[in-house]
């Protein structure tokens, strides 16, 4: 048996298909469940076929047994450990003590995701955190990975931390229907790749035309970044789930629900793995870098049975891609179709003009480049009026009378740290349940909100504004830092004039 390569060496070696496995720990080790789980890490071990496997972090806003227990006992086996990292349950001071911890223990490779929103835990719903999203948390472990500078203010200050080797990837999702809900998407792949994200894997999905296009778009947009396609080894039972809505982010239409139960009826679970033995082969011949296997439950026989029928099926993968074309009729493409292969051609399809933009928002940008563009037009007079209001005793009046306007027209949080002149006049912390800053989760289903399924998608709406302006290329530019929650409460305004807000960082522009 040949050796086999670490996770971060096959993603980096050309020419060598990287497959891993995604495990879901339940809630508790004293289970069958978990016991299986071990089996299957035990079995995988004795093998070379997988180069990672991954571990859920509380999935589907589920609490569950915390990702380090198996990773440590994945790796004592030998194999690779990936661990999913996502922001919905812990603030930023939560995040580095857990990063120390990964370091501590070896677990390096890690997949950072927004996170599920939380559904429920002891005694109702847990809070959602959300305090930092997935283009920060990657920046703080790149600051981490070329040794962390800690600030001057803190005890300790001023010391550079030894440099942490994480490797960690991030999830992006080609499988939107609309374009405002697609291009966000792409452009928070700039972001992310920017903020140091060392692979990429996509949401689940079986249109084989999206998956090609996310190739295509990384390939002109010059994102030179391993790309793995995920892989839902999807039987009847789950396939129901998702066309119900049950898991965010993933869809499957009427008619592919039909043929999954159709094909179940004829093959038993086999179905299950003949499908996704064909998409993996599909994958492969369109060049993606790798697969990341999902769904199954911890069988390694039954893993090894999809792998050797993928290979099987590959010489014929084209010949493939009409079972796999699972869109609503009216979806968004980014690229013409190539009527021969069914994918895409190079060229791009025309975008839909843009909408007018709503006056409000013009009127917002209006009075905001009077007051805001440093240097210009009015914010001499202002910078220098807020200097005197500082500190003064009219500073609560004005604070108060700031707070008075803003929660009229924009349902202001009183953060103290004003994004709306960077977010088209739409408060995130009031208008998108996670509090995102830099762009969509990958929850949205048809533009609408994951957690509030009657309220479109705040960066739907932010596209929409921007593209009518022609600046929805924004969203791909810089990032906006964390809230600074020192802030909270004061007046942004004069935050902003005095360098308190986020914009003491960098321009975001
Ligand atoms: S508004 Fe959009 S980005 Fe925010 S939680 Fe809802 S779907 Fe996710």
């Amino acid at each position: 048996m040949s050796e086999r390569p670490s996770f971060q060496e096959s993603i980096k070696k050309p020419g060598l298909f990287t497959i891993t496995y995604e495990l879901v720990p339940g809630r508790s080790t004293r289970l069958r469940e978990f016991r299986k789980i071990i089996r299957f890490v035990e079995e995988a071990s004795r093998d070379n076929l997988l180069h990672g496997v991954s571990i859920t972090e509380n999935a589907g806003g589920h609490p569950a047994l915390s990702p380090e227990v198996l990773g440590r006992e994945i790796k004592a086996a030998g194999l690779d450990p990936i661990l999913h990292f996502s922001c919905k349950d812990k603030n930023r001071n939560q995040i580095e003590s857990t990063l120390f911890a990964r370091d501590r223990e070896g677990l390096h490779n890690l997949l950072i995701i927004t996170g599920d929103y939380p559904r429920y835990g002891f005694m109702g719903k847990a809070k959602p955190v959300f305090d930092l999203d997935a283009v920060h948390l990657l920046s703080l472990i790149t600051a981490m990975e070329k040794g962390f500078a800690l600030p001057e203010e803190a005890p300790g200050g001023g010391v550079k931390l030894p440099p942490m080797p994480f490797f960690k990837g991030c999830v992006v999702s080609p499988f939107k229907r609309y374009e405002a809900e697609l291009l966000p998407q792409y452009y928070k792949l700039h972001r992310k790749i920017a903020a140091g994200a060392h692979f990429v894997i996509t949401q689940v999905g079986f249109d084989a035309r999206k998956f090609h296009e996310l190739l295509l778009y990384m390939k002109q947009e010059g994102l030179k970044v391993p790309l793995l396609g995920s892989v839902l080894v999807m039987d009847r039972r789950l396939a129901r789930v998702i066309y119900r809505g049950a898991v965010p982010g993933v869809r499957i239409s009427r008619r592919f629900l039909a043929r999954v139960e159709e094909e179940e009826e004829k093959l038993g679970p086999r179905a299950a793995f003949i499908r996704a033995a064909k998409l993996i082969a599909i994958l492969r011949g369109m060049g993606y870098k790798g697969v990341h296997l999902c769904g199954a439950k911890p069988v390694y026989r039954d893993i090894v049975s999809i792998l050797e029928l993928a290979e099987e099926l590959f010489p014929r993968w084209q010949e493939l891609i009409p079972e796999f074309l699972d869109s609503p009729e009216d979806t968004f493409y980014l690229f013409r179709k190539d009527p021969e292969t069914g994918l895409n051609l190079e060229e791009r399809n025309e975008r839909a003009n843009a909408s007018r933009a709503p006056f409000s928002f013009l009127v917002n940008a209006f009075v905001h480049e009077l007051f805001f563009e440093p240097g210009k037009y009015l914010y001499p007079y202002a910078f220098r009026l807020a200097r005197r209001i500082a500190g003064s005793r009219f500073e609560k009046f004005f604070t108060r009378l700031e707070y008075l306007l803003k929660e009229f027209l924009f349902d202001c949080q009183r953060c103290g740290d004003c994004t709306l002149g960077e977010m088209a006049f739409l408060c995130p912390q009031s208008q998108c349940a996670k509090g995102l800053l830099n762009g969509p989760c990958g929850g949205s289903q048809d533009g609408y909100c994951e957690v509030y399924p009657e309220k479109r998608c705040l960066y739907v709406r932010v596209y929409e504004r921007l593209k009518a302006v022609g600046r929805e290329k924004d969203l791909q530019k810089g990032f906006l830092p964390p809230r600074d929650w020192n802030l909270t409460g004061t007046s942004s305004w004069l935050n902003f004039y005095l360098g308190r807000d986020h914009h003491r960082h960098f321009s975001p522009k």
